[in-house]
């Protein structure tokens, strides 16, 4: 089958040929229908000999929808054919996290070796893809698989990071998305639809803060040194009640702790690594900065379900697999519109 690898430190993935894989006891395999490209995987792929972790070859993809193509031994309760969408951040399944469905917070995955499909374990981006356990696939019905399949990280990243803000959330609150790519476009979609907070969005480039504004932004701004005064001046001073950067290099967060209002929240989900100053006297009283790291299995429910009633969608471009490098392209120089797709 066709795969695309990510194969060499600093080299362009490639669309090699590698064996088909057969599923092992427990596992399912499924023939892939389509599989979301995420800048943390440009993120990785830029990232040094000495700080990159995840092997190599690495068949790229930690988004993925597929139909059941084969079982195998043991596994029970899914039907060939049934379409299917792969939860990505997979634990233990036995601990405290995992029995909440937070196996995105598995404190024993690393130490048991078990990695998401495409950071660590082969992904996606390939014509199959085995599944370790029928407990990571959730049925989507008849959701598209093209138009759904980002849900699975750029639609449950944000739903958990918002999630956690919701209480803070209320009539007169004002929410700031940092970044209005793949996973900021759809973040603004769930705070429009979950809050009634007045939402800002922040980012570098006119056609994604177009695309803001086309998603549902009260506001949009130029991310640069005068973001927080502006937000200020929107809020009558009071600042923001939530910041969610989906950048996280220093300037934005200097922006989101120049912005953030007395118990707001900063919640940092991009990979930039910059640094906050906390304390009592360096940041707003009972300000809170969180780092979330992707969603829950049920959250995954939720995001599906979202979108079922029409709340929200992902703006895609679609690529084949043969033209997955391409798509890697675009998704580095910012040109994309929402979420790159590859469709084996
Ligand atoms: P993306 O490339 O689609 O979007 C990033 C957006 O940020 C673009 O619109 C870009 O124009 C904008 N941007 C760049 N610099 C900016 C700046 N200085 N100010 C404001 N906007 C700026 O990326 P994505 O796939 O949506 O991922 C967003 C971030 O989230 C990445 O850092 C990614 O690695 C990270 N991520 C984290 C998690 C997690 O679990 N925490 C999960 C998925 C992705
Ligand atoms: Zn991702
Ligand atoms: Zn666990």
């Amino acid at each position: 089958m066709k795969a695309l690898q990510y194969r060499e430190i600093g080299a362009e993935p490639e669309v090699v040929e590698v064996e088909t894989p057969e599923p092992g006891p427990g596992q399912v395999r499924l023939k892939v229908t389509a599989a979301g490209a995420c800048h943390s995987d440009s993120f990785i792929m830029g990232l040094p000999a000495d700080q990159y972790g995840w092997g190599l070859p690495l068949t790229l993809g930690h988004e993925g929808v597929g139909v059941v193509d084969k079982l195998g031994d043991g596994v029970t309760g899914l039907a060939l054919g049934e379409s299917v969408a792969v939860y990505g951040p997979q634990g233990c399944g036995r601990c405290y996290q995992c029995a909440q469905g937070k196996e995105n917070y598995c404190p024993r995955a690393a130490e048991l070796g078990i990695a998401p499909p495409g950071l660590g374990a082969p992904g996606s981006m390939a014509e199959y893809m085995l599944v370790p356990d029928a407990r990571h696939l959730l049925p989507i019905g008849d959701l598209d698989p093209v138009a759904n399949v980002a849900l699975t990280d750029a639609g449950l990243t944000p739903y958990h990071a918002i999630k956690m803000s919701l209480p803070k959330l209320v009539p007169g609150s004002t929410a700031v998305v940092i970044g209005a790519g793949g996973l900021g476009h759809v973040a603004i979609q769930m705070l429009r639809a979950l809050t009634p907070a007045m939402v800002i969005a922040l980012d570098v480039s006119v056609e994604k803060l177009k695309l803001a504004t086309e998603v549902g932004a009260h506001h949009v701004f130029p991310s640069d040194g005068e973001s927080a005064e502006r937000v200020r001046e929107l809020t009558h001073g009071r600042g923001a009640t939530a910041v969610f950067d989906f950048v996280a290099i220093q300037p934005t967060l200097d922006a989101s702790h120049d912005m953030v209002a007395v118990e707001g929240d900063v919640v940092l989900v991009g990979v930039g690594a910059g640094t906050l100053p906390s304390g009592l006297l360096a940041a707003p009283y009972d300000s809170v900065v969180r780092a979330p790291y992707w969603g829950s299995r049920s959250e995954l429910f939720e995001v599906f379900d979202l979108s079922r009633a029409g709340l929200v969608h992902v703006e895609t471009e679609v690529f084949s697999l043969d033209d997955a490098p391409e798509a890697y392209r675009r998704l580095h120089e910012g040109t994309l519109r929402g979420r790159a797709i590859v469709v084996p």
